[in-house]
């Protein structure tokens, strides 16, 4: 089929490679001429295992990018809306990408004969496909949805980092459309894979990716909340949730005990799915909870410090993780960001280092002193804190020789506590 693919971030350009590795014809659009540069390049604006490769495969024959919404859904049947959806001020979530992209796919669809479907594949709330992606559509195109062009809502719940393993192993896809004909379009592309297809209405599939992420954040907000008792009752969080993970109702995944969630999906799909509820006049006492937990979990952290550095200003500190999670060069909503705006309010000298995220963080903090390597990052400093579940920080033990005082504040549970040249101290555990 013939696919254009409105965004090219995480989400777009994984799914418009994806797309066109199954043999499809792929048109990428996006407002950033270098995004579109790098894309026709063969380079991945992003960074995502597996995507370059793919990428080159493809780029130049079967996928390619373009700036001109002409272009793109001319030469295309069928189009996925993969722009961002950020928070506003309120929490609550902007639409204002949204609009723009159906108005400019909306305006095209006006001058085509045959029929167009347009996907939203972006994480919105419940009625947005349907009361303001639809109706702009219509205005624009001046055609009738459902009738002359096709309308349907496909969430992506792919992980970054592992995005297009997932992507090519998905657990489900779900399926959003008020109308047949746009369901089955839509239902096609994806006959290569084996996995229960579950369709459905558009406000229904939107509350699926948010009931989704939200449950996962609970997760490991629960997980926190049980690691912070535990750390008080001098009992293993980690062997706690391990026998507890084993109840199959359960499962074992999301429940390490930690420094809390980050990245572009949780922390603002929780509060745009607080933000619905009380349109409808419900207080979600247990997703404004989940949202208070994460965010205490930073200074926390910063306590078990000052229990060993009461006073923090003039220390020179080491925080080793600056990515959101591992095997990413995302920083968005990371935990490192609170921690070092806290140890920097402190006037401590901070130094940093991250295998991927560094050139984003400097962006957010200058200041700081950023390193090619954790050892070097670790040299003469008064205390180290470990952000980020990155697995070269399980092998630090050498470099931990390089500090002048032996603290580690580990975050994130991937130190060797048994390293005999340290004083570990650990979040939860
Ligand atoms: P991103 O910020 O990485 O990329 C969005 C892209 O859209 C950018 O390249 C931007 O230039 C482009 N863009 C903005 N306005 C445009 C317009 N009018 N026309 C064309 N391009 C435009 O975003 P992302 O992380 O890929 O997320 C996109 C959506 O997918 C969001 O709703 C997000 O919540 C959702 N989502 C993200 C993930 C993830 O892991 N990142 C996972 C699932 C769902």
């Amino acid at each position: 089929m013939r696919i254009s693919i409105i965004g090219t971030g995480y989400v777009g350009t994984v799914t418009g490679t994806c797309f066109a590795h199954l043999g499809n014809e792929v048109i990428c659009v996006d407002v950033d001429p270098k995004r579109v540069e790098m894309i026709n390049k063969g380079i991945p604006p992003i960074y995502e295992e597996g995507l370059e490769e793919l990428l080159k495969e493809h780029a130049g024959k079967n996928l390619r990018a373009t700036l001109d919404y002409d272009d793109a859904i001319e030469n295309s049947d069928i189009s996925f809306i993969c722009v961002p959806t950020p928070s506003d001020e309120n929490g609550k979530i902007d639409l204002r990408f949204i609009r723009e992209a159906s108005k400019s796919i909306g305006e095209r669809i006006k001058n085509k004969d045959s029929y167009h479907v347009v996907v939203v594949k972006s994480t919105v709330v419940p009625e947005t496909t349907s009361k303001v992606a639809t109706p702009v559509l219509e205005e624009y195109s001046g055609k009738k949805a459902g009738k002359e062009f096709g309308v349907g809502m496909n969430p992506e719940f792919l992980r970054e980092g592992k995005a297009v393993y997932d992507f090519q192993n998905p657990d489900r896809i779900v399926i959003g459309a008020d109308d047949k004909k746009a369901e089955s379009i839509i239902r096609s592309l994806y006959s290569a894979y084996n996995c229960p297809i579950i369709t459905t209405d558009t406000r229904t599939a939107e509350m699926i990716k948010y009931v989704s992420n939200s449950f996962l954040a609970t997760k490991i907000s629960f997980s926190n909340e049980v690691g912070n008792i535990c750390k008080r009752l001098g009992i293993d969080t980690y062997k706690v949730m391990e026998a507890v993970g084993l109840d199959a109702r359960i499962s074992p995944h999301f429940l390490r005990s930690g420094l809390g969630f980050g990245g572009s999906c949780f922390p603002k799909d929780v509060k745009a799915l607080i933000g619905k509820a009380s349109e409808v006049d419900y207080e979600p006492i247990l997703l404004k909870t989940v949202l208070k937990v994460n965010d205490d979990q930073p200074s926390r952290l910063i306590q078990l410090l000052k229990k060993h550095i009461p006073e923090l200003n003039g220390k020179k500190i080491a925080v080793l993780g600056l990515a959101f999670k591992n095997d990413t060069d995302d920083i968005r909503e990371s935990r490192a960001i609170p921690v070092i705006g806290t140890l920097l309010a402190e006037g401590v000298d901070v130094s940093a280092y991250d295998p991927m995220a560094a050139e984003h963080m400097k962006r957010v903090f200058p200041n700081v002193k950023y390193h090619r390597t954790a050892g070097d990052a670790l040299e003469g400093v008064d205390a180290c804190i470990i952000a980020t579940e990155w697995s070269e920080f399980e092998k630090l033990n050498g470099d931990f020789s390089r500090m002048k005082g032996r603290i580690v504040i580990d975050g994130r549970k991937v130190v060797n506590p048994e390293d005999k040249g340290i004083i570990y101290e650990g979040l939860c555990w």
